[in-house]
């Protein structure tokens, strides 16, 4: 389907593209588009004007810091981060990365544009919140804040980003005990379920498809993952791809998985 009639801005610097989105109420960041166009093409979404982040190089780039903070522009994509000498600091990020969608996707999706377009059914929002990420939000005018993951994610495409403010750089503290566990729609496809942990003395899971945001909970061993997973009372969406009942069970089953493959690090 054709898009709408759509403005277009192409800024210099992320002042200039806070300045455009504060100015506009109708006006939404384009990162990668590999959702956003969709949605606009379906007419779920219909913004005045794209602002598009694509020649921001503030927005760019990966950071290794001494003590292993990584620190990723949010206009990295998945395939830079999948290459990235950097990135194997937390191997986790690549490797997740690298079963994102297939690789026209993989060269356009962004980090930031995956944790913002928070669609449950992501991979990025569970292993943000399992890994402890900060994310760092501008906003016109100079100002900046930072926002644990487990606050940045609010509801079914709805995170801490509010009109006007871009998420500019993600940080994830130094860590190797990682891991991912999926059931995709075939090779490669959306999540049905998903589950990312870190084991660092506890363990630390966070649950994707299961509700509107990732649901963290955390363990003293693997072996206590399926109580937890009872205890917390999920509530899954039923669909035509899995019934509420199916997907609560895979949540035990592939949390444990992910916290034995992080152990096993
Ligand atoms: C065929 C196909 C299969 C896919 N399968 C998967 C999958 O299995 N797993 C998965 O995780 N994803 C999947 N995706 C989604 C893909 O990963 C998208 O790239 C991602 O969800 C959005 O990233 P983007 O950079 O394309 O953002 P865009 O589509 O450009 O933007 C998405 C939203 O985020 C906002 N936004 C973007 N960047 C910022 C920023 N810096 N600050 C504030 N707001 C911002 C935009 O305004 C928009 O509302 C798939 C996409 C396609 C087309």
């Amino acid at each position: 389907m054709l898009l709408r009639e759509v403005e277009y801005a192409k800024p210099g610097s992320v002042a200039e593209a806070l300045e455009l989105l504060a100015a506009d109420d109708g006006a939404r960041a384009l990162a990668g588009g590999q959702t956003l166009i969709n949605v606009m093409k379906a007419r779920a979404a219909s913004p005045d004007k794209l602002v598009d982040l694509n020649g921001l190089e503030e927005l760019r780039g990966i950071e290794l810091a001494a003590d292993g903070t990584l620190t990723i522009g949010a206009m990295t994509t998945y395939s830079e981060l999948v290459a990235s000498a950097e990135a194997k600091a937390r191997p986790i990020l690549g490797e997740v990365c690298a079963t994102i969608a297939d690789v026209q996707v993989r060269n356009r999706g962004t980090i930031g544009g995956n944790v913002c377009s928070n669609d449950p059914t992501n991979h990025l929002p569970p292993l943000m919140v399992a890994v402890g990420a900060r994310m760092t939000i501008a906003t016109a005018g100079g100002g900046e804040h930072e926002v644990p993951a487990e606050e940045f994610f609010l509801g079914v495409y709805l995170t801490a980003v509010g009109p006007g403010e871009l998420l500019t750089r993600i940080s994830i503290p130094a860590g190797k005990k990682d891991g991912f566990a999926a059931v995709t729609l075939g090779a490669d496809g959306t999540c049905i379920c998903n589950a990312a942990a870190t084991v660092n003395g506890s363990v630390r899971v966070a649950l994707g498809c299961v509700d509107a945001v990732p649901v963290l909970l955390e363990t003293g061993s693997p072996d206590e993952i399926p109580e937890a997973v009872r205890a917390a009372n999920l509530e899954p969406p039923s669909d035509v791809h899995a019934s509420s009942d199916y997907r609560k069970h895979l949540a035990a089953v592939l949390a444990t998985r992910a916290a034995q493959e992080a152990g096993a690090r």
